[in-house]
């Protein structure tokens, strides 16, 4: 018998209607002949909801009691579908992540997992019941509280079991049937991938996809449990995102995708010597900005200009620390530039293909867009370029690329 875990976020159980139609999914996961065992998220945007309705009340949200709050929404979801499933004769319980055995650290708001006690999932499973198990949640091993894992942490609550209990394939069920070429809202003709790589779906996510969450993917590729993206609303086959196949031969360009969340700021006329980088980025560090993208210019007449990138949440923390550290490390002045946007080209073929960096370059030049900013690892290659224009950047790179449909 497989095990086969099944995570359904929020709006595929947003309402009654969905949340019966996921019980029928999972009835007839386990009419076939499956162990099944799901993790759901809460229902619809009621995370965001229940996270505005603390800033009414209160201007403190101790994280302890936040994360009591927001697991709330996947307990209720777990419960409904429980009963949902109990009209269509199938046995199963629900379960809090406390409950399920996911020991997590103290780190409220963000919990990361430490260990997973699947005893009790595991008897579950065995007496022929589906667990449903609240997602993003667990209970911190010092405190024995209520912990949250973080935004789209149900992703790894499920691939988490699915590594603990020896699953077969983690499912995770969502409102698109998997990964594109390219967002279909911007690429009408991109085409959804039967598979993509750990490794290339790792540099999607840090480069703007939004899904999966990014952490589950990793865990997905220490652990080896293959995923699979797809629809709650179509049920079609989705995409698998497992290891390359050395056999097969690799498509070169996976994707092209776009990331409008960050901006820039540049500090101008530092001195070239050793340690001005260190003492900045230390500076930023300390203060919890998250720096990605990092350009230092050659220097002329002993100085030089540094540009880093950061999401928009955090440029005014950047911008403050930037400006403390410049009498300090010796700059003349500090820019910020909001009307960014960063393109980014992904595929394990590049690997072994000369000329995809030439013909990015020309592509973009073809349509008049200008790079401010290029950054690249084995696989990935992405530019900075004006936010006005990245439509047009990963529309005429999707179709120069021949990623289409
Ligand atoms: N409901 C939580 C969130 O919206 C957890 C999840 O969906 O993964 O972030
Ligand atoms: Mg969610």
């Amino acid at each position: 018998m497989s095990l086969v875990v099944q995570k359904y976020g929020g709006t595929s159980v947003a309402d009654p209607e969905r949340i019966r139609s996921v019980a029928d999914h999972v009835a007839r996961t386990s009419r076939q002949g499956n162990e099944v065992l799901v993790v759901v998220s809460a229902m619809g945007k009621e995370t965001d909801d229940l996270i505005r309705l603390s800033g009414e009340v209160s201007r403190v949200r101790p994280g302890r009691e936040m994360d009591m709050l927001i697991t709330a929404g996947e307990r209720k979801a777990t419960a409904l579908l429980v009963m949902a499933l109990h009209d269509l004769g199938v046995d199963a319980a629900s379960y809090t992540g406390s409950q399920a055995g996911i020991i997590t650290d103290s780190t409220h708001t963000k919990a990361k997992i430490l260990e997973i006690r699947g005893d009790r999932l595991r008897a579950a499973l065995t007496a022929g019941k589906v667990p449903v198990v609240g997602g993003a949640q667990g209970m911190s091993a010092d405190d024995r509280d209520v912990t949250f894992l973080g935004r789209g942490g149900s992703d790894t609550t499920a691939v988490a079991l699915a590594h603990a209990l020896g699953g077969d394939a983690c499912e995770l069920y969502t409102d698109v049937s998997g990964v594109f070429t390219a967002d279909p809202r911007i690429v009408p003709t991109a085409r959804r991938l039967q598979r993509v790589s750990y490794e290339e779906m790792l540099e999607m996510c840090a480069s703007g996809c939004p899904k999966p969450e990014m952490r589950s993917v990793e865990f997905a590729r220490t652990w080896k449990v293959p995923l699979h993206v797809r629809s709650s609303f179509t049920w079609e086959p989705g995409t698998w995102i497992r290891e390359e196949d050395p056999t097969m031969e690799q498509a070169i360009i996976s994707g092209v995708v776009a990331d409008s969340s960050e901006a820039k700021v540049t500090v101008t006329g530092v001195p070239d010597r050793p340690g001005i980088a260190a003492r900045l980025f230390r500076a930023l560090a300390d203060n919890h900005v998250n720096v990605d993208m990092i350009v230092q210019n050659v220097s002329v007449h002993g100085s030089t200009d540094i540009s880093f990138t950061v999401p928009k949440d955090d440029l005014d923390a950047g911008l403050r620390v930037t400006a403390a550290m410049r009498d300090e490390i010796g700059g003349s002045d500090v820019l910020a530039d909001r009307e960014i946007a960063r393109v980014s080209l992904i595929g394990a073929g590049m690997k072994t293909h000369p000329g995809i960096a030439a013909k990015m370059f020309e592509t973009l030049a073809d349509e008049g867009v200008n790079i401010d900013m290029i950054s690249t690892s084995p696989i990935r290659i992405s530019c900075v370029v004006r936010a006005h224009q990245i439509d047009e950047a990963v529309q005429s790179l999707h179709h120069a690329f021949g990623l289409e449909r």
